[in-house]
């Protein structure tokens, strides 16, 4: 079963390569910020519950929140998940694509003044090149690593440490990239109903599937092409379902081929994280 929770909806700043790059992407507001989800995926099997990503969480300073203009109305993803009749200490595994505060802010939570895990008996995964580079990282992307987001999964013993890629089970395997961070993972699960796809940032939205349109925020963009068309590749062939972490209006869908590259095949709507019953 695979829920997709749409936690906060904040606006980021934009980065479209040129000005072309408006007709696919939102225009943005008079500081250049675009409207953008962090849209979470919830898995269950057998007796597992496995969330991939954990949003911007509740720590963020008040500074940060007007920056990154967070809309704090928004249901908080503990809040989210325990509407669904989903306790956060029922989480058994949390796949963390990589460290950046929009995707592992969640991870902890404030318990006083200390980041205390979220989910107290979940497996968190990341690769360990991604956490030796949160712990190291460049100019480029070192006000998006905040310790207070893992550290305390790593005092817990809390945090596993992938290296390369990895089946979590037969279906759900980890890849490592390396064009947005070093070492993020995006996550494939192939079943006989079909393949679905998280590529975290390496897709944030359904506007970065022409491959010259990355991010502004990657380290290395000429790696995030190359892995973009090997990925897009296979996903076009296999009629995969890509989910768009960041994309504030298409959650989901497939991947077409054109004369010039790639773009959005199908749109798919993915069903919200519903109550359980108890
Ligand atoms: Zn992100």
């Amino acid at each position: 079963m695979l829920d997709a929770l749409d936690s906060t909806v904040a606006q980021c700043l934009a980065s479209s390569p040129n000005r072309s790059g408006a007709k696919h992407t939102h225009p943005g507001d008079q500081v250049n910020r675009i409207p953008m989800a962090t849209r979470l995926l919830l898995i269950e099997w057998d007796d597992r519950r496995l969330l991939v990503d954990t949003g911007n969480g509740t720590k963020l300073s008040p500074k940060l929140q007007e920056i990154y203009a967070i809309d704090t109305a928004y249901p908080t993803l503990p809040h989210l998940l325990v509407e669904a009749g989903i306790p956060p200490e029922s989480i058994t595994d949390v796949v963390l694509t990589h460290l950046h505060f929009d995707h592992a802010g969640g991870a902890t939570t404030l318990d006083g003044s200390i980041a205390v895990p979220t989910f107290p008996n979940a497996r968190y995964y990341v690769q360990a090149d991604q956490l030796a580079w949160a712990r190291n990282p460049t100019e480029k992307d070192r006000a998006s690593f905040m310790p207070e987001n893992y550290e305390p999964l790593v005092e817990a013993g809390l945090l596993d440490l992938i290296e390369g890629s990895v089946h979590l089970t037969p279906e759900l395997s980890l890849h490592p990239l390396f064009g947005h961070t070093q070492a993020m993972q995006a996550l494939l699960l192939q079943s006989d109903d079909g393949t679905l796809f998280y590529p975290a940032d390496l897709l944030p939205t359904h506007a970065h599937i022409p491959i010259p349109y990355v991010m502004g925020y990657d380290n290395y963009p000429l790696t995030t092409i190359t892995e973009k068309k090997t990925w897009l590749e296979r996903a076009a062939r296999e009629e995969w379902i890509v989910i768009f972490e960041h994309d504030a209006f298409v959650a989901a869908g497939t991947i077409a081929r054109t004369e010039k590259g790639f773009s959005l095949g199908k749109k798919l709507e993915l069903s919200p994280v519903a109550p359980h019953a108890a």
